[in-house]
């Protein structure tokens, strides 16, 4: 390829709140598409609302992308030819191209009063017809305009859409999208503060950065007619265009950037990339499962590295239809990708977790206790609950009602954990294996099932009846701190026996 017809894609967020899923959908796909051609990926932020502005947006925006390995060629950080990356610094290239669109008579000076435009549109409520301006300003005499605009009157600059015939564009997922003239409204290109609105400086920058191909949400599909109409009016060449398929919330009711948080089933799950983030989403199983909401491969494989989904991206596989985004999904991918991680890898990612929830933890301990944890695990931030009985010095008070299994007295357990004691004091090496076979063989030769002699063990070490698998979990623990537990139960469960 050559210079001038190297793929160039965007991703121009508006930073008006917290980055969604849907969001980082649309990065990744034009991420995928700049990689898979050896294009460039371009950061620009579309920073002209000032109302909706939210400074928290932008470094949110950026950790998130970074998170996910997107590296941008050309962003507000980093510079690059196509600079500045910000609306708010390019209001004079928008202002001029908004006079050049009036001068030429592809768009008009607007006087209306917000009061105005408010009574229009009730009006046209009534009756029951879409609002849209009615094209007061439309048929001033131009000069006459200008003049007034001079004379320091408020105005918008409005497109001028045409009145009769048709707009149609190619969408390279949907095919030729057309719309009668009649329909559209003419937008507002340039405010009276003198900011763009998103259609204009969207158009000019596009245009400006040499981008090829737009890959966006779906919900801009109404907003491509009076961008064609702008392409046309300057005089330029409209990149190449995509509308991606919405991300439907796990309900299928609903977007899922319109919310905080998605409900389902009890559960209150998240939205906001760092909220995946910080339950211990993989960023490697959250990119190999972002890829698949709207696109697939060959409509069956899943599980693919980073460079075989760059190597097989397209925007032909890319499917119209709205996509679910599938919590459960996420998570069986997430436990896959925590499968596949060395347990000093995962040991790293799970310190700081372990540290945001208070626990004390040594890491070399940690890291024995994986094996236990690491093939039952889905995300990150189930861990604390898991393992925090390690870390302390004396367990948290438990019921000790939980010490005595099903269909069986305290005092017939008491008995039975005294003697487990006994062994628990003399197996040596204390190890996994060596415990194993001793406790089975005990709880056979008593005639116990092994399942309910072990009940009373895994709650004295554990505190809990759910716990990881016991005899790793003795073995990471030792023999004293074993002991010492055990010793605890047993006077729980004499007092308890002693009641009964
Ligand atoms: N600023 C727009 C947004 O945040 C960009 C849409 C687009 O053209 O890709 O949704």
């Amino acid at each position: 390829m050559t210079a001038s017809n190297t793929v160039r894609v965007r991703f121009p967020p508006s930073p008006t709140g917290l980055l969604h899923v849907g969001g980082l959908r649309s990065a990744l796909f034009n991420w995928l598409f700049a990689r898979h051609h050896g294009g460039a990926f371009v950061l620009r932020i579309e920073d002209t609302d000032r109302a909706r502005y939210c400074p928290e947006a932008l470094p949110d925006l950026l950790d998130s992308l970074r998170w996910m390995g997107l590296d941008w060629d050309e962003g507000p950080d980093i510079g690059g030819e196509y600079g500045p990356y910000f609306q708010s610094e390019r209001l004079d290239l928008y202002k001029q191209h908004a006079r050049q669109l009036v001068d030429e008579g592809s768009a008009y000076y607007c006087f209306c009063s917000p009061e105005r435009l408010a009574q229009v549109r009730q009006e046209q409520m009534k009756r029951k017809e879409d609002p849209r301006y009615d094209r007061l300003c439309r048929d001033l005499d131009p000069a006459v305009a200008s003049d007034r605009v001079a004379h320091g009157e408020p105005a918008v600059v409005r497109l001028k859409m045409p009145l009769t015939g048709q707009t149609t564009f190619h969408d390279l997922i949907r095919g030729d999208i057309t719309v009668e003239n009649s329909t559209q409204d003419d937008a507002v290109l340039l405010k009276t503060d003198g900011f763009p609105t998103y259609h204009l400086a969207n158009v000019v920058d596009d245009h400006l950065m040499e981008i090829t191909h737009i890959m966006r949400a779906q919900e801009w599909i109404p907003t491509a007619p009076r961008h064609v109409q702008l392409y046309q009016a300057l005089g330029w060449q409209m990149p190449a265009i995509a509308h991606l398929p919405v991300v439907l919330a796990p309900s299928g009711r609903g977007k899922v950037g319109k919310r905080k948080q998605v409900i389902a089933g009890g559960r209150a799950l998240p939205v906001h990339v760092r909220d995946f983030r910080a339950a211990g989403y993989l960023p490697e199983a959250m990119f190999n499962f972002l890829a698949l909401v709207g696109w697939s491969y060959d409509g069956h494989t899943e599980f693919m590295t980073r460079k075989e989904i760059i190597d097989r991206f397209s925007i032909e596989r890319i499917n119209p239809a709205p996509a679910a985004f599938d919590y459960d999904k996420l998570d069986h991918f997430n436990g896959v990708y925590i499968r596949q991680l060395s347990p000093d890898d995962l040991t790293d990612r799970l310190m700081p977790i372990l540290e945001q929830a208070g626990i004390d933890a040594d890491r070399e301990m940690m890291r024995r206790i994986i094996p236990l944890i690491q093939e039952r695990l889905k995300r990150l931030v189930d861990v604390p609950g898991l393992v925090d009985f390690f870390f302390v010095e004396e367990l948290p008070d438990y019921d000790p009602a939980l010490l005595v299994p099903k269909k069986m007295s305290a005092a017939e357990t008491r008995p039975l954990l005294t003697e487990a004691r006994t062994l628990l004091a003399k197996i040596t090496p204390f190890v996994s294996d060596s415990l194993e076979r001793s406790l089975r063989a005990l709880a056979e030769a008593r005639g116990v099932k092994a399942g309910q002699f072990f009940t009373p063990i895994r709650v004295a070490v554990c505190g809990r009846t759910v716990a990881p698998p016991l005899f790793g979990t003795l073995e990471v623990l030792g023999r004293e701190q074993v002991l010492g537990r055990v010793d605890l139960a047993l006077d729980k469960i004499a007092s308890l026996a002693a009641h009964s």
